[in-house]
Formats: C-alpha cells, sequence, structure tokens
C-alpha cells in the first residue's frame, strides 16, 4: 500500500465552508503524491467555547458526561463537512467518529486518556478509499460512553493514530510552526525549525498554547516526528523532534498569567507540617507549582497556584492549619511566570547569571529551575519589560 500520513487541521483552518473547501484541495494535492491520507479534524471555529457557553447558560455545573456528549458533537460536524468536500472534488473517502475508528480511552470525563487504537478499519477503508477522516479529541470507553480528551486534545488524538499506524504526523494550524515566544506577546518572536520533545513539554506546560501536552508526550514515547506548519501557506514549519540539529542555549520563552503566590509564614519547624500541607493540597486535586520553604527558626513556605483556585486553597489549608497561633497565610495575586527553555542549558554555564543581569531591577519574587529550564514569578506590571530584557539576552 501506499504511505500514509496522518494529518490534523484546527479549528480555524475548517471554520466555515469556504475553508474546509480549501483544507480539501490541501488534501486532495497530497493524495496527488501518492500517499493515502488518514486526516484528524478539530470542531469548527469557536465551536467548542460556544458548546460550553450554551451548556453554562443552563447550569454553572454540567455533568461532565453530558458535557462530552454535547462537545463531540463539534468534530462529528466538520469531519463529515470535509469527507463532503472531498467527495464533491473527486477524492473517495469516508468520515469516522470515535466509535466508529475505536479510539479507546479511560473513563475520566473532559480529560480522558488513550489507551488502545483499533486501526483496522482505517486500515480497511484505506484499501478502497484515498482518506479517512476522523473526528479528533473524542474517544469511546469499553462500556461505550463517549469521552473527550480535554481541550486541544485533537493534536493527542493525530499522534497517537500516527503512533499507531507508524505513519507521518502533520499538524495544521493558522500559525506556520512553533515560535520562540507566542507571537501575540511579542511579535518579533522568531520561528523555531527545530525544538525537542522535552522543551516542547516544558513549554506547553509552561503556558504556550502550541500543541497539547498529551500529543508531545505520546510523540516522545514511539518517537514520532510532528511537524507544525500553516494550513493555507507553503511556509516552512517547525518539527518537533528528538533532538534539536541546531542545539541554540535557549529555545523558548513562555508566560503563564493569574498565578497566585500562597505565603505560609510563622509555622512552628516542623517539617511532617511540610508534608501534610501538600498532601491535603494534592488530595483537593489543586496543581501547586512553584515552591520555595525557608526555616529561619519557624518554617515560612510559599508555593503558586493559578488564580481561579484560590478560594478552593484557602479552604484546603484553613481545615488543616485551624487553630495554629500566630500563623500568617497570604494570598498575592495578579502575579506571571516568566520561563525561559533551552534543552542546550544542561550543558552551558553562566545561563542563570545572564538570566538575572537581564532581570535586573526587577523584583523577582520566587524562582525555580529544572536541567532545561529557569521560571521566575514576577508581578503583571513588570512583566513586558521582563519579556522584554530575556527576549533580547537570549536572542529570541
Ligand atoms: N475542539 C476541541 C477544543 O476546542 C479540541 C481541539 O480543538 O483540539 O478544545
Ligand atoms: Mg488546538
Amino acid at each position: 500500500m501506499k504511505n500514509i500520513i496522518v494529518q490534523k487541521y484546527g479549528g480555524s483552518s475548517v471554520a466555515d465552508s469556504e475553508k474546509l473547501k480549501k483544507v480539501a484541495q490541501k488534501i486532495a494535492k497530497r493524495i496527488k503524491q501518492q500517499f493515502k491520507l488518514v486526516v484528524v479534524v478539530s470542531a469548527m471555529g469557536k465551536t467548542t467555547d460556544n458548546l460550553i457557553k450554551l451548556s453554562k447558560e443552563i447550569s454553572i455545573n454540567p455533568a461532565p458526561r453530558e458535557l462530552d456528549m454535547l462537545l463531540t458533537t463539534g468534530e462529528q460536524v466538520s469531519a463529515s463537512l470535509l469527507a463532503i468536500a472531498l467527495n464533491e472534488i473527486g477524492v473517495k473517502c469516508k468520515s469516522l467518529n470515535a466509535f466508529q475508528a475505536e479510539i479507546l480511552t479511560t473513563g475520566d470525563f473532559n480529560q480522558a486518556r488513550i489507551k488502545n487504537l483499533k486501526v483496522k478499519k482505517i486500515k480497511d477503508l484505506l484499501k478502497e478509499d484515498d482518506a479517512v477522516i476522523i473526528t479528533g479529541f473524542q474517544g469511546i470507553t469499553e462500556e461505550g460512553e463517549i469521552t473527550t480528551l480535554g481541550r486541544g486534545g485533537s493534536d493527542t488524538s493525530a499522534v497517537a493514530l500516527a503512533a499507531a499506524m507508524s505513519a507521518k504526523c502533520e499538524i495544521y494550524s493558522d500559525v506556520a510552526g512553533i515560535f520562540t515566544t507566542d507571537p501575540r506577546i511579542h511579535p518579533g518572536a522568531k520561528k523555531l525549525k527545530y525544538i525537542t520533545y522535552d522543551e516542547m513539554l516544558e513549554m506547553s506546560s509552561l503556558g504556550a498554547k502550541v500543541l497539547h501536552s498529551r500529543s508531545v508526550e505520546i510523540a516522545k514515547k514511539f518517537g514520532i516526528t510532528i511537524y507544525c506548519g500553516s494550513t493555507f501557506s507553503e511556509e516552512e514549519g517547525s518539527y518537533v523532534m528528538k533532538k534539536n540539529i541546531e542545539q541554540p542555549v535557549v529555545s523558548g520563552l513562555s508566560v503563564m498569567d493569574n498565578q497566585t503566590q500562597v505565603t505560609l509564614s510563622n509555622l512552628p519547624l516542623d517539617y511532617t507540617l511540610v508534608h501534610q500541607i501538600f498532601e491535603k493540597v494534592a488530595k483537593e486535586g489543586l496543581n501547586v507549582d512553584m515552591i520555595s520553604i525557608i526555616s529561619n527558626g519557624g518554617l515560612n513556605i510559599s508555593f503558586t497556584v493559578i488564580e481561579d483556585k484560590k478560594a478552593h486553597v484557602s479552604k484546603a489549608l484553613s481545615q488543616i492549619l485551624k487553630g495554629m497561633k500566630d500563623l500568617n497565610i497570604d494570598y498575592n495575586s495578579g502575579y506571571s511566570k516568566i520561563s525561559i527553555v533551552g534543552i542546550g542549558m544542561k550543558s552551558s554555564s553562566g545561563v542563570a547569571a545572564k538570566y538575572f543581569k537581564a532581570l535586573a531591577g526587577i523584583p523577582v519574587k520566587l524562582v525555580t529551575t529544572s536541567e532545561i529550564k529557569i521560571s521566575c514569578l514576577v508581578e503583571e506590571k513588570y512583566k513586558e519589560k521582563a519579556v522584554k530584557a530575556l527576549i533580547n539576552t537570549f536572542e529570541l
């Protein structure tokens, strides 16, 4: 059989019928180059947002199962319309939803994980047809419930399909690749030709909204190179892969707003308390991020959470720390976390020195590092200044 390519088109690429027709042309062109295509689509434009909004008009807390029933309709619309557009220009193809394609997931509604993909049906169809269109973002459980993979999850559908079919993976959207930083924050951001899985994972967990993190994890696990390109231009995109051929020290910068710093001061010098606090927070399903623990006679603990979890954290902490005298808990909101990421940091010295030199004069509240990343927390009013300084220093 001809070589198979898995392509994914994001919501803005299939936002209306004209765009769907253009995507169909692009697919037809690829088929002429002697490939068979498996095409994963997102819902049209802002469909998913609108469906969520609609449900919230009825209930502030819709059942996760029902939400998935609702949200999965979006991808079924775009998949079938794309198949219709392709048939119209003479391409033999069919669309499949998660049931038909047998994309098996865990039962965690709204954030299910793909467990198994039976690609037999897709392969059978491709014996006759030139393309199969698959609804992204959705799956089914063994029990036949319909699930979704979390916002942006159709990237993950595409990479998982590519892994299961040992095929190439191409992800198309309205941005032509992966940039050193969000072009909306910094218009001078440069496009990266290559970025490693680890850098990409750091970037997406740090707030860069390029690829669904899970898709990069799967690509890393199965060694799938992901090409990210632009749907409607021929401009060369970026490759997410194992090695970064260009090996820059710092590849990218990302910013995450709406951070709250929680500071507990005057705790007794009792390290079991540290464990109890973080265990409680974890049990509540809260994600803490930057942490600092200082002992100066007593204990001072500081960590960050996203702003809208503040009330939840406060409730959890007051349950566990009730009755403790002199204890002070402060919540400071309106912070941004700014991070630089680069695989080359592992092997070069002086990155921290350069980083802090760039940030001279800016009050940095917290710092965390990993082998390939340095993050700092600053008040939002310093964000722009800090971002500019880091971009200039590290030539991003
Ligand atoms: N339509 C879904 C969303 O908007 C999935 C995706 O676009 O990948 O999150
Ligand atoms: Mg997306």
